[in-house]
């Protein structure tokens, strides 16, 4: 196991093109390791029209905390005008939440990492089953392509929740209000809730749908490519 501290400092100086995930607490943490190396990091966050007004001004804080850009990644505005034409803005409670990921998170990531040769995100083996053999350093198999390796670094991969705030709190590193109101793991407004004690940390997640499948895509091995041909 490589320190968070070495591997962040690894994968920011060794890439010409490598950019910080941001979204929730764990990707603030690298953000702040970052920064106490002096490196000023490319840092990104997937917009997806759909977040908590709280997760919008958090985005903001954490800028201005660091002083530093988080390019804001949209969805394309033709392909999603059509899928809410075709969808409307809440049949994921019938049809699974893949569709609407696809469109609002999916394409406009791979979009983004095509001109990519790494990225670095705040995953931790004991947020989900679908976690459980994650590796410090691997090689993206979502996003690489036939003549592309994108290596994608999760520096937390070990850490415990515990850990995490521990972290926050010692480093007074800025935080989503939303997880003072019981929320623990943050997506989209409509696909996430607050939990109760004893649950998951991402039982708040898509929790109509089965444990195994609550993932959006973003870091699964198979993505179904019949949902990435129809976005196309
Ligand atoms: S989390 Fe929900 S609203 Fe957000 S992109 Fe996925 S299905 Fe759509």
């Amino acid at each position: 196991m490589i320190r968070p501290k070495d591997l962040i400092k690894n994968a920011l100086t060794q890439h010409e093109n490598v950019a910080i995930s941001f979204s929730g607490a764990e990707d603030v943490i690298i953000i702040d390791i970052a920064c106490q190396l002096d490196l000023k990091p490319k840092i990104f966050s997937l917009d997806t029209g759909r977040l908590h007004p709280e997760t919008y001004q958090y985005i903001q804080r954490v800028r201005d905390h660091y002083e530093l850009e988080i390019e804001l990644i949209s969805p394309n505005g033709a392909a999603l005008t059509k899928f809410v034409r075709h969808n409307g803005l809440f049949d994921f409670y019938e049809q699974g939440h893949q569709a609407c990921c696809n469109i609002r998170k999916i394409q406009p990531l791979r979009h983004y990492l095509t001109n990519m040769d790494a990225w670095i995100t705040g995953q931790r083996r004991d947020q989900s089953p679908t976690r459980s053999e994650l590796l410090q350093t691997e090689k993206d198999k979502t996003f690489s392509g036939p003549n592309r390796n994108l290596t994608k670094y999760n520096p937390l991969a070990h850490w415990s929740s515990e850990q995490v705030w521990q972290y926050i709190r010692d480093n007074e590193v800025p935080y989503n209000t939303l997880h003072d109101k019981g929320y623990v793991s943050i997506g989209c407004e409509p696909c996430t809730r607050p939990i109760r004690p004893g649950e998951h940390e991402r039982a708040g997640r898509w929790w109509w749908e089965e444990e195994t499948k609550r993932e959006c895509g973003l870091h699964n091995t198979d993505i179904d490519t019949n949902l990435i041909a129809k976005a196309g």
